[in-house]
């Protein structure tokens, strides 16, 4: 390929976007262009790394048995409906009729015509288990879009959906997509980190991220430098430190001011583990009191999947007042029988002596309150939110929080579609069951993003092998017929793999675009080495170079695409 031919040469980006460093790089070489508020278009170059990802996932999910099919991205409104995600998802959903009228959507995601595409093809056990994938475009109305591949509104996934005669079925199959997942971030040069995820919207029982390690990110994962237990920050769950002692009767004291976690420990001078912690929030119907010990936080995902609805803020000062508490000074214990709240009381509280709680009295507290003696309910749960430096549930080593850019998602859906869109099959035994099902995708544009902000340098991108558009970036110096002439060989030795900066530009310009490109291997053909009949080699990575024999030009080739084949 001559550069010159090529459409979407490097571009000036203006300073003021370079902001997110990888994108501003991908846009620059050429390889991705803007249309509208998280709407991208892929130049020839994006083009070419799309393909070659698309194949590094193709032969990985051909592995597993994988079968590549396609299903529209328009898809009629009653299949979300059936599945009961319409109201889940409304607000990210672009829904629009057609002139007979008939309710449509753009797909955010493909599990419902998955279940509609098996439907039609299999009835039986013995069809069973099949594993469908696809490379689709999704849309979603993201409220907060982002000026690159990191969020967009319309976006291309590979998705792939497996159907299972049992939950054991699904089960095994499981760790097998984890792995190839796995092989598959790692020839892309992507460290990952697969943590334990929420279902959210999806359905289903459980599932798990591929998070890369990035400043870029928005998630913040919790993992175990130890055994390797990592989990999204919402759900982590760490091991509580609990501090034994001798149960004193409660008392109350006047603690004027004393209305917060702080003021009060500087009152009592008693560590923060030994004052509760009282947190209001707005639930639907009723507010709901959070205690947790004064040295954690609450998830609100946690204390949301108690609850089984979605909580998402705290309440205000005047819902406290209103609903008849004190600022400050409200807490389970004594609390009035007219009082409506809901009350959760984390672990922490029941197995920690002695601590200071309000007295749901202007100030006045309770010190040392024991749970079982003092007050009591049926129930203690985990709601507190896990932090870095907190221990580890499974070997006790210190957690840390690794702030993360999500590449990829797996869900064992189990028969939340199946059933509710009621897709059966006969077992051995001719009864009918809903199949098992999982789905797993990756975003092709974010990991593609991904890539480049953990392969690059201040020059420009640095592909990873398989990824690169083109493996040799040639530039020729000079103009005399024997440069010519051995520029025309090596283009006919290495074929489809070069790109020739043909360019009527300097030669600064031209080395230049060749370190933003990231082209894995440089090859230049100047007068200076022609004369020895040599080429200089240098590599985009290693900045290393050499000179090369003319005559060993393909042989030398050869060696580093075996060598950068092989690099993981
Ligand atoms: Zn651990």
């Amino acid at each position: 390929m001559r550069y010159s031919r090529l459409f979407g040469k490097t571009y000036k980006f203006p300073s003021s976007k370079k902001k997110d460093k990888a994108w501003a790089l991908l846009v620059q070489g050429g390889y991705f262009r803007s249309l509208g508020k998280g709407l991208f278009s892929f130049l020839p170059l994006g083009m070419k790394v799309y393909n070659r990802l698309k194949k590094i996932i193709r032969d990985e999910l051909y592995e597993l048995g994988g079968e590549e099919v396609l299903v529209p991205v328009v898809n009629p409104y009653s299949l979300w409906e059936a599945s009961g995600r319409a109201n889940l998802i409304d607000d990210e959903m672009l829904r629009f009729k057609d002139r007979t009228g008939k309710s449509y959507i753009l797909s955010p995601t493909h599990e419902e015509a998955f279940v509609e595409l098996a439907r039609t093809a299999f009835t039986s056990y013995k069809d069973l288990p099949f594993f469908l994938f696809q490379f689709q475009t999704k849309f979603r109305d993201e409220e907060r879009p982002r000026a690159s591949l990191l969020r967009s509104k319309e976006f291309i996934m590979n998705d792939g959906y497996s159907f299972h005669k049992s939950y054991s079925d699904l089960n095994n199959f499981f760790p097998k997509i984890h792995a190839a997942y796995n092989n598959i971030f790692a020839t892309c040069h992507l460290d990952v980190i697969s943590a334990e995820s929420t279902v959210g919207f999806m359905g289903g029982s459980k599932a798990y991220e591929f998070l890369s390690p990035s400043d870029n990110g928005k998630d913040l994962v919790l993992t175990c430098p130890n055994c390797g237990y990592s989990a999204k920050k919402k759900l982590a769950v760490g091991a509580k430190n609990y501090h034994l002692d001798d149960i004193n009767f409660m008392s109350k004291i006047a603690t004027p001011g004393a209305i917060n976690m702080a003021k009060l420990a500087d009152f009592f001078e008693l560590p923060k583990y030994k004052l509760a912690k009282c947190m209001l929030f707005k639930g639907q119907s009723k507010l709901v009191m959070a205690v947790v010990r004064g040295d954690y936080g609450v998830s609100l995902h946690k204390l949301s999947e108690i609850l089984g609805e979605n909580i998402t803020r705290k309440a205000t000062k005047e819902e406290v007042i209103e609903q008849g508490l004190i600022p400050g000074y409200f807490s389970p214990i004594n609390l009035s029988t007219d009082i409506d709240v809901t009350i959760i009381i984390d672990e922490s509280i029941a197995n920690t002596p002695n601590l200071v709680f309000g007295a749901n009295e202007e100030g006045h507290s309770y010190l040392n309150t024991n749970f079982g003696v003092d007050f009591s309910c049926e129930s203690v749960y985990d709601i507190t939110e896990v932090k870095a430096g907190d221990r580890c549930l499974h070997c006790g080593s210190e957690l840390e929080e690794v702030r993360c850019l999500e590449v990829g998602n797996i869900f064992k859906l189990d028969d939340f579609y199946t059933s509710r869109m009621d897709l059966t099959f006969q077992d051995d035994t001719g009864k009918v069951k809903h199949p098992y099902m999982g789905s797993y995708g990756i975003g092709m544009g974010r990991l593609i993003q991904a890539v480049v902000d953990k392969n690059r340098d201040d020059k420009g991108i640095v592909w990873p092998w398989y990824l690169a558009p083109f493996k040799v970036y040639l530039i020729s110096i000079g103009k005399s017929k024997i440069v010519k002439e051995l520029t025309e060989e090596i283009i006919e030795l290495i074929g489809d793999d070069v790109l020739y900066d043909d360019r009527d530009e300097s030669v600064g310009i031209k080395f230049r675009d060749a370190e933003l490109l990231g082209i894995p291997l440089r090859i230049v053909v100047s007068k200076r080495y022609i004369e020895d009949e040599q080429v200089e080699f240098c590599t985009r990575r290693e900045r290393d170079k050499w000179l090369v024999d003319k005559k060993h030009i393909i042989e030398e080739y050869n060696i580093i695409k075996k060598r950068e084949s092989n690099i993981k």
